[in-house]
């Protein structure tokens, strides 16, 4: 059910997780709803799908930032 606030000013959503650089978890501040960035780059309802797919773009995002880091440690 929708929070009265948000049905009638619209969701107050706040980053509560960033993932990628493009791609953020949201949380509504009054009714708790969670949204998330999908591929074209919208907002649409955290789903447990959309948890599992966040969470392996945040494991190869990761991934690269180290892979990164090494390599200028490398030099
Ligand atoms: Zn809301």
């Amino acid at each position: 059910m929708k929070h009265f606030y948000c049905s009638v000013f619209g969701h107050n959503y706040q980053v509560t997780k960033k993932v990628t650089y493009h791609v953020k978890e949201y949380t509504c501040k009054h009714c708790k709803e969670q949204v998330t960035t999908n591929g074209n780059g919208k907002l649409t309802l955290l789903t447990p799908k959309h948890k599992e797919i966040n969470s392996v773009l945040e494991r190869i995002h990761s991934k690269r930032i180290k892979s990164r880091k090494s390599l200028i440690l490398d030099r």
